[in-house]
């Protein structure tokens, strides 16, 4: 079999237990950071020192502890950084450009307003923007694709290991969750799901084992969904 193109490293970063990623492809040498925030200069040095070149964030969603901001009063270092030292654009989806701008101070010169159903391709390497609105309206996940190798799902704050992000924040819609993550629920079962932040003992975890044990994934209807999420 031929050697991996894929660069994937899992990075967790700051105080709310954020997990960062860098993913690109190896022949290429490119790489995009997935929610480069808290550390951003380590996850920089950490891709150039692999020999990567840094060309691009991916921006799962406009959140400080994701993108940088002010929060609680406590001064997130984020996407601004990131230009500082690269000026390079920030894929967002197209419903959070505009919460993103207001976040980190970006221009909007700095962004790739992008769609859902959009893709991205570095070398082997194809990644599929899923629009998945509900934590926030345009929150996206990531599916990185390699032939022949199980897809690898980065799904921010839409989708944890045995639970979902929270749908009580401003912009958040418990309906358009619910239909989200049924939509993420029908990706195959060998698909590794890697979370927004480390919520479990686990890092990361098949879909298969998802769709069997978070009742989040698996609820039946639209009402058993919402009762999960009060209760
Ligand atoms: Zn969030």
């Amino acid at each position: 079999m031929a050697e991996s193109d894929l660069y994937f490293e899992q990075v967790p970063v700051g105080q709310m237990a954020n997990l960062a990623y860098l993913v690109g492809s190896r022949e290429s040498r490119e790489a995009l950071i997935v929610d480069p925030a808290w550390s951003v200069d380590g996850l920089i040095d950490r891709a150039e020192e692999q020999g990567m070149k840094v060309v691009g964030a991916l921006i799962t969603h406009y959140h400080q502890d994701h993108v940088g901001g002010e929060i609680f009063g406590m001064q997130i270092e984020g996407v601004s950084r990131l230009l500082e030292r690269h000026p390079v654009p920030l894929y967002v989806n197209e419903n959070e450009a505009d919460g993103l701008l207001q976040i980190t101070g970006a221009s909007e010169s700095d962004l790739a307003r992008k769609a859902g159903g959009d893709s991205i391709e570095m070398g082997q390497i194809r990644i599929r923007l899923l629009h998945t609105p509900g934590h926030t309206p345009g929150s996206q996940c990531f599916m990185v694709e390699e032939q022949g190798t199980p897809g690898r799902l980065v799904a921010g704050d839409t989708l944890f290991l045995g639970s979902c992000g929270r749908v009580d924040l401003p912009g958040a819609d418990p309906e358009a969750m619910y239909h989200s993550l049924s939509a993420l629920g029908r990706l195959p079962d060998d698909t590794v799901l890697y979370p927004g932040h480390l919520y479990s003992s686990e890092p990361y975890g098949s879909m298969g084992e998802q769709k069997r044990s978070n009742p989040f994934l698996s609820a039946a209807s639209l009402d058993q969904f919402l009762m999960y999420m009060g209760g």
